[in-house]
């Protein structure tokens, strides 16, 4: 049994019937027998069903809004947002997937012409996170589906509903209902569904479970996909337009209480710019509206898990007891449910967990810096690479120093930014593989070499 509980007020949800390992084993089973029969559906039908499930999507944004609000405590308006922002992504896809998928005539010369046909790869697992699980979901599962593949949907078991939701809507518009599996649990019924046969593992979580999912995966020799954290930095130049700069990275900070992968999770400024931006942007924070996340003003909302309250409670120590300067925040909010106050540290450095571990959480550090070349270093002192910043409004600056960055994005005057053109991945340990644009859809294929002579 799966207990749902609504993090902002510890209220219980639902209570659900989870999978167990022989109803993954069987499910498992009817998908590896149904993934043929959607192959060999035209692309056509499958874009057009495509096209229903984000038609469903529009009609029914406000129940998932408010569902994803209940159970992960995201503010509603940023519930509405990642709705909202689902839909110019699944058109991105719906678009180009002609394109990509077609078979390339490469070579013709005499009789012997050559071929990349791209196949699907053929029943795989989408092991996905909580935190914006319409986006990393649908990542895989859009690509995957218009592709040719069958998949094994299994949604954090913090945003189960959602992915009840989803599973609905797929089927709704036309996907097989052994096509498109959602499989209910926890990590239990994850590695459950590692020890299925796969041709395809792509996961979107933390490092300490891909690092689990990747020695699962190892032995059976599918391809695998992990995109796991960041300790995202931005540098702001003694040039920057200070103001500006602190409103978009305390946004970048604290945006999905600061539980995003690509929040901005470290800052480093000149020292000429220091104090002023130290001021907006504590200014731009506290005018951040604590609340309950069902009502339109709430910016900052609750924290999804329980255990991240002790993670953040520790940084915070930590930070304290290595001399950082608490700015703003630092503790707990003393209410039901999991709140944490939006924090603020300056004279960090890189002794703290604060700097160089995942906060996912609204709580950031702010450490002065010489100069570009000290800001570089400290950038990529780090054993993650998703995303990195530089705000200045010399582009040749901004381009020198992000060149050099060890990120798998790079921002010049933005930040917590995801483009469906643009692929997503990251350096070190925030990941192997991409999503996103057309490589995104490749990644759900297996080219196939034709050599054809006529005879
Ligand atoms: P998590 O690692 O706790 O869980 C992710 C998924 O893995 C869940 O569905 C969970 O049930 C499952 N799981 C847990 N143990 C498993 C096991 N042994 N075998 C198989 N599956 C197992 O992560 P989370 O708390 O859901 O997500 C937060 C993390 O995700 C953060 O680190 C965040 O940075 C990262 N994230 C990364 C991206 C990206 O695109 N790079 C996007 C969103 C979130």
């Amino acid at each position: 049994m799966l207990t749902i509980t609504n993090p902002a007020d510890g209220s219980l949800i639902r209570e659900l019937p989870s999978d167990d390992a022989a109803s993954v084993a069987a499910r498992a089973l009817g998908a590896r027998a149904a993934q043929a029969r959607w192959a060999a559906t035209s692309l056509d039908s499958r874009l057009a069903i495509i096209r229903r499930f984000r038609a469903g999507l529009v009609d029914a944004t406000e129940v998932l809004a408010q569902t994803l609000t209940q159970e992960v405590g995201k503010p509603i308006a940023q519930a509405r947002n990642e709705i909202a922002g689902l839909l110019p992504r699944i058109d991105f896809f719906l678009e180009h997937a002609a394109a990509t998928l077609v078979t390339e005539q490469v070579f013709e010369d005499g009789g012997m012409r050559e071929a990349i046909a791209h196949e699907p790869l053929g029943v795989i697992a989408n092991i996905s996170a909580w935190n914006y699980p319409y986006f990393v979901g649908a990542n895989v599962f859009v690509p995957a589906l218009l592709a040719g593949n069958a998949v094994l949907y299994k949604p954090s078991e913090i945003a189960t509903l959602t992915g009840l939701h989803i599973a609905r809507l797929l089927h709704a518009a036309g996907v097989p209902e052994d096509v498109f599996v959602p499989l209910v649990g926890g990590g239990e019924v994850g590695a459950a569904l590692l020890a299925q046969k796969l041709d395809g593992v792509f996961f979107t979580g933390s490092v300490a479970t891909g690092m689990k999912i990747a020695a699962a995966v190892g032995p059976k020799l599918a391809k695998l996909q992990l995109e796991l954290g960041g300790k995202d930095p931005t540098y702001v130049c003694d040039d920057a337009d200070v103001k500006n700069a602190a409103e978009s990275l305390a946004d970048g900070a604290m945006y999905n209480t600061g539980q995003s992968c690509c929040s901005v999770e470290r800052i480093y400024v000149h020292e000429r710019v220091h104090d002023a931006f130290v001021e907006a942007f504590l200014r731009t924070v506290q005018g951040f509206r604590i609340g309950p996340p069902t009502e339109d003003a709430t910016y900052i909302g609750a924290i999804a898990r329980a255990p991240q309250l002790e993670v953040l409670a520790a940084q915070v120590a930590d930070a304290i007891a290595k001399g950082a300067t608490l700015r703003l925040g630092g503790k707990r909010i003393a209410q039901p449910g999991n709140w944490f106050e939006p924090t603020v540290f300056t004279e960090v450095d890189h002794r703290m967990e604060l700097m160089r571990e995942e906060s996912f959480g609204p709580i950031i550090g702010i450490q002065k810096v010489s100069g570009d070349v000290e800001a570089l270093a400290l950038m990529n002192d780090t054993r993650y690479g998703l995303t990195a910043g530089v705000f200045t409004p010399d582009e040749a600056r901004a381009r020198a120093i992000l060149a050099h960055v060890n990120a798998g994005s790079v921002y010049w005057n933005c930040c917590d930014r995801v483009s469906p053109r643009l692929p997503w991945s990251g350096y070190g340990d925030s990941g192997v593989g991409l999503t996103l644009s057309t490589y995104g859809i490749q990644a759900f294929t297996r080219p196939k070499a034709w050599h054809l002579r006529r005879a």
